[in-house]
């Protein structure tokens, strides 16, 4: 019998002063225990609906100051995309973006005043409204930090949001370390954001980001605050665990990567310490060993576009899903789609009345996405 959720033990796998063998079976037992052998992967268009940012994060190369080619979408642009995402048959479009550009940016503030908007998340709730009536998409709303007023704007369009935790330690704020003078990366005010979209009944998606400079007791602490957060509000719908990559042109170029090996023993520790029910994901397009991960007891793969590039690891392409499938099937699973609302959460306590209809109309009896026909579609 594998020891119960243990900091202490937690840390000592990560650190490898203990073999991870037992580790790696426990978490695929908690995964089958929850999940039996079916994986899901939810089939997205990627929304960039503005890349400027008031932060400047050391490893980024999503954010881009104005002269650069930092810009907003202009809502023709958002439907075009979210149409061609509708003919695909996609169900999810990710609005993802800078954090509140308008602090920062005289052309943002231009901008929303000429879209008749003073805030970026004013601007994200008219355009994931106009997907969601022009469209078949669900809009998921991944902003940067959120307040209860803003999340509650949001909650009638979207059926889920998400942000990153990444870390929940100060310390990587401090000179030199990669969330210095980003005042979205304060992991409170993460925390409390992650606190209020549960006591507003939010499905929300949120992870870790990994190798950043953190030590593993600080990886660990990450994870039990999501936990804790969780075991009060029962609203972490996903939990991501995203490695880090080195991407050419940032502070961060020369940076380690995660060994997958190591990175896999992070997984495992999550799933152990978020217990058999989490849904627990790896991005696909940020590595290659999709067996180790399902060998570490994931049941997600996330977001997957047939169409529109990852637009924060644009040098990452998306795996294609026959590929992904077929790797995931040969390791005896089922892999199949989801909305970008996980089957537990589509109940109209977690879901605005006004989108249950349309949720409900695009699952099949188990509340999985109506499966598109895989051939020639990806
Ligand atoms: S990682 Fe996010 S918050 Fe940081 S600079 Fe990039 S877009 Fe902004």
């Amino acid at each position: 019998m594998h020891p119960r959720p243990d900091r202490e033990l937690a840390v000592a796998y990560l650190d490898g002063t203990v073999a991870p063998g037992p580790l790696s079976d426990e978490a695929a037992r908690l995964r089958d225990e929850g999940h039996g052998r079916t994986v899901t992967y939810s089939r997205k268009v990627f929304i960039p609906l503005t890349t400027l940012c008031r932060d400047t994060c050391t490893y980024c190369t999503f954010a881009k100051p104005p002269g650069a080619g930092g810009m907003y979408l202009e809502p023709d642009e958002v439907l075009a995309v979210a149409s061609a995402g509708d003919a695909h048959r996609c169900t999810e479009a990710l609005f993802t973006l800078g954090d509140r550009p308008e602090a920062r940016w005289r052309q943002a503030r231009e901008f929303l005043s000429e879209h008749g908007h003073s805030t970026t998340i004013g601007y994200v709730e008219e355009m994931s409204q106009l997907v969601n009536t022009e469209t078949g998409l669900f809009p998921h709303a991944n902003p940067g930090v959120m307040t209860t007023d803003e999340m509650t704007a949001l909650r009638p369009s979207n059926v889920s949001m998400g942000m990153m935790l990444e870390n929940i330690s100060a310390r990587l704020m401090e000179p030199g370390m990669p969330h210095h003078n980003c005042p979205d990366k304060d992991p409170a005010v993460r925390m409390d954001a992650i606190e209020a979209a549960g006591r507003l009944r939010i499905p929300f998606t949120t992870g870790i980001l990994v190798g950043l400079g953190e030590t593993n007791e600080e990886i660990v602490d990450s994870i039990l605050a999501i936990g804790e957060a969780h075991a009060r509000h029962g609203h972490i719908q996903e939990f991501i665990v995203q490695n880090f990559r080195a991407k050419a042109d940032t502070r961060m170029r020369g940076h380690a990567e995660p060994i997958p090996a190591w990175f896999a023993r992070v997984v495992a520790v999550a799933r152990w310490l978020l217990g058999a029910e989490m849904n627990v994901q790896v991005p696909p397009n940020l590595t290659e060993r999709f067996e180790t991960y399902l060998s570490a007891g994931i049941n997600d793969w996330g977001g997957v576009s047939p169409l529109t590039i990852d637009w924060v690891n644009p040098e990452a392409p998306w795996p294609h899903l026959d590929e992904l499938t077929a790797r995931t099937r040969a390791e005896g699973f089922d892999l199949l789609p989801r909305l970008p609302v996980y089957p537990e959460f589509i109940d109209r306590s977690w879901i605005d009345p006004g989108l249950i209809d349309k949720v409900e109309s695009a699952i099949d009896d188990r509340g999985f996405a109506v499966a598109p026909q895989m051939e020639g579609t990806s």
